[in-house]
């Protein structure tokens, strides 16, 4: 027992939901009128709370009401996956929570520069978010604090965005491969959060077939899929196929480690 170190924390599932969130709008299918509060979804976000930091991995169009909904007043960290719209594109609401660090990679921090030019330069607009920019490479592990955390390279349709593994967690969104390096990289992982958009083919995210594969191989003692799109069916019926140890998460899930 030398030298170990007890590492807990609790990750809240904020959005499960694909890139036009669930109910998608004008439609009529029964996921979409379903009365099941968890066959709703916002877009992919996931608070991560562990040694006394606050985490935030990703924030899309639906943060303002995630924040209202859980009680972020500040972040210690928001860690960004890619730059597509629901992942990024709620940024400028973290207006009051002050200095906010973010870390993402190149392609990451030259969109937010576009978007949100107002916040950057001699002519900060008064009153605009402050923003912390941290570039990021792949499998260059950097601290948020004590907390260590791993950039993963993860294939997203034809270009490689961010997973992260903070200890014993990983998650990925948004995948459509994984490398040989990142499943090496994700060897030991005890709860995995992993992408599975509906259950046909996509060519830019993993089918939930896809991610099963994926989950067996990476072998974490629980996983938990998320991104979900309205095809992927009922979470009542869907979760129900899933193999021991898998599930599907849903807006308001949380868990502990
Ligand atoms: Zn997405
Ligand atoms: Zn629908
Ligand atoms: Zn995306």
């Amino acid at each position: 027992m030398e030298n170990q170190v007890q590492i807990s924390g609790r990750l809240t599932f904020l959005g499960t939901g694909t890139s036009i969130g669930v109910p998608m709008i004008g439609c009529g299918c029964e996921v979409c009128h379903s009365a099941d509060p968890r066959d709703r979804r916002l877009r992919c976000s996931s608070l991560i709370e562990t040694q006394g930091k606050r985490i935030l991995i990703d924030c899309g169009p639906d943060f303002r009401a995630q924040a209202l909904a859980h009680g972020i007043t500040r972040l210690d960290a928001l860690l960004i996956t890619h730059n597509h719209y629901d992942h990024l594109y709620g940024l400028d609401d973290v207006r009051p929570l002050g200095n906010t660090p973010v870390y993402g990679d190149k392609v990451v921090l030259q969109t937010i520069h576009q978007i949100m030019p107002y916040c950057f330069g001699a002519h900060k607009y008064p009153g605009s978010a402050t923003v912390e920019l941290h570039e990021i490479e792949a499998f260059k592990p950097f601290h948020v604090g004590g907390v260590d955390v791993l950039p993963l390279p993860v294939t997203h349709g034809h270009f490689d965005i961010l997973g992260y593994r903070i200890g014993p967690l990983a998650y990925i969104t948004d995948a459509s491969f994984l490398s040989e390096e990142t499943f090496t990289a994700l060897q030991g992982v005890d709860t995995l959060v992993l992408n599975a958009l509906r259950i046909t083919q996509h060519p830019s995210h993993f089918s939930l077939a896809e991610s099963i594969e994926a989950a067996e191989r990476i072998a974490a003692r629980r996983t938990f899929f998320i991104h979900f799109s309205h095809d992927i069916g009922l979470q009542a019926q869907t979760e129900r196929m899933l193999p021991a140890g898998m599930f599907m998460a849903y807006d308001g899930l949380q868990i502990e480690w």
